[in-house]
């Protein structure tokens, strides 16, 4: 993992965009290059094909010599970088091929043979031009990052002595009040305090239906407020802010290998040596074996050599795995390396935790149930006061229905949660524990039969149901209800439909969970488990074959999302600061599961039309440039000069292929 925050400026803002995110612009040496080898070449072709100077090749030479060793410096540069790393890369190649025709041609000038000046030459300015465009589309991968960055205000609205004044953003500070008008872009993460207004979510969330948002709601920085006036209170700024911490999840994610990129690597590193070898071999062949010149010999050779340059091999997974990344951070979905990326693709069975996944996460408390001298306003107190320092879904529940605000008058002396069963607190001199069944057993408590039949019969209704126990006596039970997200439904039968299982993951009871499962359209439910217990179960999923992903909301099921092949946690907004699993889903809604198995399949299909179309493209090239084809047409079909002109083109293709990723639409 990188450190943290880098490039954060002075510690405030979003953080500086890079040389390499910011597009063409910065990079005038390489456009100066460029020029002056097409000042020199254009000459040099217009010189040899009019055979201007009779057979004196002395002018040519004066021009084609500084294109050699000026424009051709950064290969020369490359190549001696790549041989001191102990591999060989494309550099090699065309410096192997340039410095092999120039010499030859100065040769020829002095000895009256013949020269190719304009090969080299034409070569070296194809290669500048070729790696200027390998930069331009690297600054057109970055977009994802600039367009982010971009979404940062500069400035903010603050209220001085009860004027509004605008102020750098760097200075404002957590606890700050800032003023929204319509039409603005909301400068920091916060709470909104006074008034309201629907907000405009989808460069954060990649959800395209504004938001209502109302005192006390949260609002994301650098997403748009579209109609009334907001007054919000910044609680995340720099780089605690979302837009940050996305902006770092993707340059992450972006700077990390996927192996698939690590096999196009170890490709590229034996296909150069190849190559040399090929090339070789074929002068040798014909030079010693078919009686051809030297300059034919050679121009086979060098043209080995150009056709074969492996930018296109060596740019076909990268370029591809960076689109797809920015696409994913467009939808509302991060991955946070490439691996993962590469990953969701293969996935075939999807675990789900229920409460805060598959449902709203924000259970509402329906009944409570008495079983013993306890009145129910009593039994619910007590709850509400055990439960007020977690922040688990059913305690917030529980703290709301007994009228009490979060962490605020609370007079537990001792809390302890127990992640995945419930709460231990002491309250004035009594000990309260609320949570499930297994809890209770745990502690060595058994329910009276009335509460336990009260329990059984709320849980068929599809409830959530919370023991109480005082002093080590069961007092009473509660049930709360949560409601399937409005989305879930449609995420599994989309899941279903690409073939993939479904199955739910729960700490809940048997009843609920599989009413809840039934609704959800989910035959397969595995419930009562604590956090670990969940990372076994994805373990046994794993073991009966296939990539296994678990979706969960990262609070108590961190051990599950790390187990998996692919852990994704659902956050909410701002909540994208979770470290646990390989992919964060910024809204929490599940069809984004199934989009980023689709964006990483369509991914995976681009890499291989890239892989096999450079492979193609290189035998078919480098059997033709050596002569194959020669005892049909009796001539070379192809010249060094056809040959880079060729390698520019596939170039293309692989590039404007993965490009095109950035409209997919699932
Ligand atoms: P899920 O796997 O559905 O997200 P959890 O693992 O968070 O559920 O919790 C499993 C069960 O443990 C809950 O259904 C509840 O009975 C109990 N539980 C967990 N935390 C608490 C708590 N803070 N208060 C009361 N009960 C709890
Ligand atoms: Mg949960």
């Amino acid at each position: 993992m990188t450190e943290r925050g880098r490039g954060g400026g002075a510690g405030c803002c979003a953080g500086d965009i890079r040389p390499e995110e910011r597009g063409p612009e910065g990079r005038l040496s390489d456009i100066l290059l460029i020029a002056l080898g097409l000042g020199m070449t254009i000459p040099i072709l217009a010189i040899e094909s009019c055979n201007l100077f009779g057979a004196g090749h002395l002018p040519v030479l004066v021009l084609a010599t500084p294109v050699q060793f000026l424009v051709g410096w950064k290969f020369y540069f490359g190549t001696y970088r790549s041989i001191s790393a102990g591999r060989l890369d494309m550099n090699v190649l065309v410096v192997t091929s340039t410095t092999l025709a120039y010499s030859y041609s100065v040769y020829g000038t002095f000895r009256g043979g013949t020269t190719f000046f304009e090969a080299s030459a034409t070569v070296l300015t194809l290669m500048s031009i070729g790696e200027y465009l390998e930069h331009l589309a690297q600054g057109k991968v970055s977009y994802a990052v600039r367009k982010l960055m971009q979404l940062q205000p500069r400035t903010a609205r603050t209220i001085q002595n009860g004027k509004p004044v605008d102020v750098d953003i760097c200075r404002i500070a957590a606890g700050d009040t800032v003023l929204v008008k319509a039409g603005e872009r909301i400068p920091v993460d916060g709470t909104v305090l006074e008034g309201t207004s629907s907000v405009d979510e989808s460069m954060i969330t990649g959800e395209s239906i504004p938001v209502d948002k109302g005192a006390g709601d949260c609002v994301i920085g650098g997403t748009v407020n579209r109609n009334g006036i907001l007054q919000v209170e910044a609680t995340g700024v720099g780089e605690r802010s979302a837009l940050s911490q996305i902006t770092r999840l993707v340059r992450e994610a972006q700077e990390s290998k996927a192996p698939v990129q690590r096999m196009a690597d170890r490709a590229v590193s034996y296909f150069v040596p190849l190559v040399l070898m090929i090339s070789l071999f074929a002068f040798l062949a014909w030079f010693l074996f078919a009686g051809q010149t030297l300059a034919f010999s050679l121009t086979v050779a060098v043209t080995i050599l150009v056709i074969a340059c492996p930018c296109a091999l060596g740019i076909a997974v990268p370029t591809v795995i960076m689109v797809g990344l920015g696409r994913g951070a467009e939808m509302g979905i991060l991955f946070k390396n490439a691996g993962a990326l590469e990953r969701t693709g293969r996935i075939s069975t999807v675990a789900l935790d229920k409460t805060g996944t598959l449902t709203l996460g924000e259970p509402e408390l329906t009944d409570v149930v008495s079983g013993g001298g306890w009145s129910r306003e009593d039994i619910l107190g007590m709850a509400g006061n055990a439960e007020c320092h977690s922040d688990h879904p059913l305690a917030r529940a529980m703290v709301r229905a007994a009228g009490k605000s979060h962490s605020h008058n609370c007079d537990c002396t001792s809390f302890a949660a127990i992640p995945g069963y419930g709460v231990e607190g002491t309250c004035g001199n009594r000990t309260v524990l609320v949570g499930s069944r297994k809890l209770l057993m745990l502690k060595g408590l058994e329910p009276q039969d009335s509460l336990l039949d009260a329990a059984s019969r709320l849980e068929s209704r599809g409830k959530t149901t919370v023991f109480v126990a005082v002093d080590g006596e069961v007092a009473g039970v509660l049930a709360l209800s949560d409601t399937l997200k409005p989305s879930s439904k449609e995420a599994v039968e989309r899941l279903q439909a690409m073939n993939i299982r479904t199955i739910i993951v729960t700490g809940d009871n048997e009843r609920t969970s599989k009413s809840i499962g039934l609704e959800a359209g989910i035959g397969r439910v595995m419930h009562g488990l604590s956090p670990m217990q969940k990372a076994e179960t994805v373990q046994e999923l794993k073991k009966e074959g296939g990539v296994v992903a678990m979706v969960g909301d990262g609070i108590n099921d961190a051990p599950a999302l790390a187990r998996a092949d692919v852990g994704m946690a659902i956050g909410s907004g701002t909540d994208i600061a979770i470290d646990a699993g390989d992919i964060v889903i910024v809204k929490s809604d599940l069809r984004n599961v199934s989009q980023a198995i689709g964006l990483s399949r369509r991914a995976m299909s681009k890499i291989n039309q890239n892989l096999a179309f450079s492979l193609l493209y290189n035998s078919v090239g480098i059997a033709v440039a050596a002569g194959l084809l020669f005892p049909l047409t009796h001539q070379l079909v192809l010249s060094p000069l056809v040959a880079a002109i060729a390698e520019v083109l596939s170039d293309f293709i692989v590039i404007g292929n993965a490009l095109l990723l950035r409209w997919y639409n699932p």
